[in-house]
């Protein structure tokens, strides 16, 4: 139970969220040389647009944007996200296990969708499990990009260090990465999602093909920039307080 073999994995209900919550932070981090995973729980076939089969394409594209090692997609019942499921905390201890990950962060805002209000619960539950010799969940089904599952023993104990969340406007953020250099990446990776953001015919309007909504993804991450002193920043909230060997930057308030 030693050797991480990914710095951060984003595990998130539906393809797409976690380029909204904290793409620009995965490419950064990518960009810095790290190791980053997502993982989407389910494939979405609930959404109003889009089948799976189109959604996973625009997944791994927008996986290709951000510079991701890798991505996963479970086959967790869109819609039915449940923490106290034993079958889905296998699945998500599975994917913790493969993936040997040292930070996970979940993608839950918006917060609108019960998927995404189940979601920290199960990845906090997955991640215990993951530590306990005793539980041994078998190798889940579902997709991988660019290549197949990650080799691995998904009985093999993993403990990660720390969970976060991506914090949504209006409570206290523990974590800020200023993504100025990476906002670019993220809208081009959000663009991919063709069925999901474009209002083009035969779609039916929904609250994110409408273009309020990616300005409000945008206004967000405006608004932690500005608590922070910087342009456009994404937050992360959790229990984990990071180790520090040096005062942070001086923008740092
Ligand atoms: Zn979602």
């Amino acid at each position: 139970m030693k050797t991480a073999s990914a710095d951060l994995l984003c595990i998130a209900p539906h393809p797409d969220d976690a380029e909204i919550g904290l793409g620009a932070t995965l490419r950064l981090l990518a960009d810095r040389g790290r190791r980053v995973w997502a993982c989407d729980l389910t494939r979405g076939e609930l959404g109003s647009n889009g089948t799976p089969a189109e959604r996973w394409a625009e997944a791994q594209e927008a996986a290709a944007r951000l510079g991701l090692a890798g991505r996963l997609q479970l086959e967790l019942p869109d819609g039915f996200i449940n923490a106290h499921d034993p079958a889905q905390i296998a699945a998500t201890t599975a994917v913790i296990r493969l993936v040997r990950p040292r930070w996970i962060v979940t993608a839950p805002a918006p917060v609108r969708h019960p998927d995404h209000l189940a979601t920290p619960l199960l990845v906090k539950k997955a991640a215990f499990m993951a530590r306990l010799t005793r539980v041994s969940p078998p190798r889940p089904a579902g997709r991988a990009w660019p290549a197949a599952w990650p080799e691995g023993d998904p009985a093999r104990p993993w403990r990660c260090e720390a969970i976060f969340e991506v914090c949504p406007p209006g409570r206290t953020p523990s974590l800020l990465f200023e993504v100025t250099s990476a906002w670019t990446a993220k809208m081009e990776a959000l663009a991919c999602y063709r069925s999901q953001f474009e209002a083009a015919e035969g779609r039916r309007p929904t609250l994110i093909n409408d273009a309020a909504f990616l300005a409000q993804v945008e206004r967000v991450a405006r608004h932690w920039g500005f608590r922070a002193g910087v342009e456009l920043a994404e937050a992360l909230r959790g229990d984990a307080a990071p180790l520090l060997g040096d005062l942070p930057p001086d923008r740092w308030t």
